[in-house]
């Protein structure tokens, strides 16, 4: 049995690599200084518009004892998910290409936290998280030093860039624990500068209001807000049909990420050839064909028309 707490992180970050994934780091269960409040005032300036999974009990997610009380050290995992190279510009964001990262990050957590209890020889208790789960991920992972939290609030690796999934293995075992990583965004500022809405106001906040993928992919009217009608005659066409990768793709980090290896996030071989207007064009049958699966399945056919009609209706006014 091992509980020495660096055998047992020498033990995490074997399994991790052996398990594919890219990034792995450990940070204790402790607060996040002022996390909470800092989304609290978010949420009560409305930046975080109707995001439900936000706005629900801001302050729990100061830190993850909020959740697992008996947790003391949180595992930090990462994957790779890019498949074209940066200067390929999409109309869908890229992380949406592939299977649905939700499905794909708990069951490889599930099966990490199981073979982790075998490798160590003991039991712990344990809770998985993804994305959406009341923790602030990217501030873990960045104590955890998988990589920093970038100006377009994303987590930003340096071999990586920001084309990275996070998850998260909360436990009870004692572990020890990495250094965290500092911001090397220096005076850079080019995805402030590139957002079309101004939804980058100042470094590492976002007002989800005006972000073309809260407005892609959680907004539900049918009129998009003045700010990004603008955006939308001042882009090229078919940049933000789901999603907007703008201030990821002119990140100077995110030019050199190598192709992911995990086949699940390459997207259907159909997609490959598409351009736009063959994108627009799709019917019924073929979207559900070729977005299988994929976190644009969720947002369904109809929404997804939306998208096409909003963006043509944005160009039409140019
Ligand atoms: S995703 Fe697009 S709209 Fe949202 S902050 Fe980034 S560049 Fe701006
Ligand atoms: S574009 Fe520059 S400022 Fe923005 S996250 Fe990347 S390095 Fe940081």
């Amino acid at each position: 049995m091992i509980t020495d707490p660096h055998k047992s992180a020498a033990a995490v970050k074997t399994l991790a690599g052996q398990s594919g994934f890219d990034l792995v780091g450990i940070t204790s269960a402790e607060p996040l200084p002022k996390a909470g409040q800092n989304l609290l005032q978010a949420v009560e300036h409305g930046h975080t518009a109707d995001l439900s999974y936000l706005n629900r009990h801001p302050l729990a997610r100061s830190g993850p004892q909020s959740l697992a009380p008996w947790a003391r050290s949180v595992i930090c995992l990462g994957i790779n998910y890019n498949y074209f190279p940066v200067e390929v510009h999409l109309p869908l964001s890229r992380y949406a290409l592939g299977r649905d990262y939700h499905l794909v990050l708990t069951e490889k957590l599930q099966l990490f936290s199981h073979q982790l209890g075998d490798l160590l020889g003991r039991d712990f208790r344990s809770r998985i998280a993804v994305d959406t789960t009341a923790i602030m991920e990217k501030l873990l992972a960045q104590r955890a030093g998988l990589g920093w939290q970038g100006k377009n609030t994303l987590l930003v690796n340096k071999t990586f860039g920001s084309w990275i999934f996070l998850g998260e293995v909360l436990t009870d075992l004692d572990l020890f624990c990495d250094d965290p990583v500092a911001s090397r965004c220096g005076r850079c500022r080019v995805c402030i500068d590139a957002c079309p809405t101004g939804a980058l106001s100042e470094p590492g906040f976002l007002d989800a209001r005006k972000c073309l993928s809260y407005l892609t992919i959680e907004y539900r009217g049918d009129v998009w807000p003045e700010v990004a009608r603008k955006a939308g005659t001042a882009k090229e066409p078919g940049q933000c049909l789901y999603g907007c990768d703008i201030c990821q793709q002119v990140c100077p980090f995110n030019c050199h990420t190598p192709r992911t290896l995990h086949e699940q996030f390459h997207p259907h071989p159909e997609l490959l050839d598409m351009r736009f207007d063959d994108l627009t064009a799709m019917s019924q049958p073929q979207f559900e064909r070729v977005f299988a699966e994929t976190p644009v399945a969720r947002l369904s056919y109809q929404r997804f028309r939306r998208n096409s009609h909003l963006m043509g209706f944005c160009k039409a006014e140019s």
